[in-house]
């Protein structure tokens, strides 16, 4: 079943997803070269315990951080590690969710660790470029798959790869709720958008081939063919007047 929020809801994920894009900003300068993704876990956990928020992610499945941060051919979940170092070049996705007095908020960047080449550039411009249309077809009397269908063809149009594997999905009380957001489909199936639904729309995009598999830690989703991946996410509420991104500074809209 997929819950509307009501108001009392609706305030605690908009100020929980305030909070958490302000968590992305204080972090996002650390993001370079010679620090470990387990240093900049820890980093993350401080600015949440400051923040006053829950993170969603330690303690689920026994998993032991906060967040998920991917190198380069790491899709999602890659596991903080003090042997990670982060160099110059990298392309660094971090995915972080959080709850906000038992609301939850889901949100993931990626970061380009100095001048990446403009290939690898105009990739992450386009993985932005199709969480943005999936946001902008999130609207009330809309099918769920218009989102799906919407990625699909802004990343396919430029010849990159849409992995199948992952998906967004509902958020709420709990991290992962129904329904389920594939990021490929046709437009027009699947229940009907509604006022007050909260979504975690995620993209998650290849350079080359979209097939993934899971590496022998049991998290880390990486690329079959180990060409670079880029993933950016964002948690919307669905409005009469549209979408309203819980997870950039208020008003911003697509
Ligand atoms: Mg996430």
């Amino acid at each position: 079943m997929i819950t509307l929020k009501n108001s009392d809801a609706i305030k605690k994920m908009r100020e929980g997803g305030q909070r958490l894009a302000t968590v992305f900003d204080r972090i996002a300068p650390f993001v370079k070269p010679g620090i470990s993704s387990l240093a900049l876990d820890e980093m993350i956990e401080k600015q949440l315990q400051d923040l006053e928020l829950k993170a969603e992610a330690k303690g689920y499945h026994g998993y032991k951080h906060v967040s998920c941060i991917s190198f380069n051919d790491e899709v999602v979940h890659g596991i903080p590690a003090a042997h990670k170092i982060i160099q110059l070049g990298d392309l660094i996705k971090v995915d972080i969710c959080v709850s906000w007095h038992g609301y939850c908020v889901d949100m993931a960047r990626s970061f380009a660790v100095g001048v990446l080449s403009e290939k690898i550039q105009h990739f992450v411009h386009v993985a932005k470029e199709s969480l943005d249309a999936g946001i902008a077809a999130a609207q009330v009397g809309a099918c769920l798959s218009d989102i799906s269908a919407t990625i699909q063809q802004v990343v396919e149009q430029h010849r990159y790869g849409i992995v199948r594997n992952f998906a967004g999905h509902g958020i709420g009380v709990e991290m992962h709720e129904e329904p389920e957001i594939p990021n490929f489909g046709k437009f027009g199936k699947g229940p009907v958008l509604k006022a007050g639904m909260t979504l975690a729309i995620e993209p998650m995009i290849t350079v080359g081939d979209y097939r993934v598999y899971i590496a022998t830690d049991g998290w880390t989703v990486k690329t079959r063919d180990k060409s670079w991946a880029a993933h950016v996410e964002d948690t919307v509420l669905i409005t009469n007047e549209g979408p309203e991104i819980l997870t950039r500074p208020t008003g911003v809209r697509v």
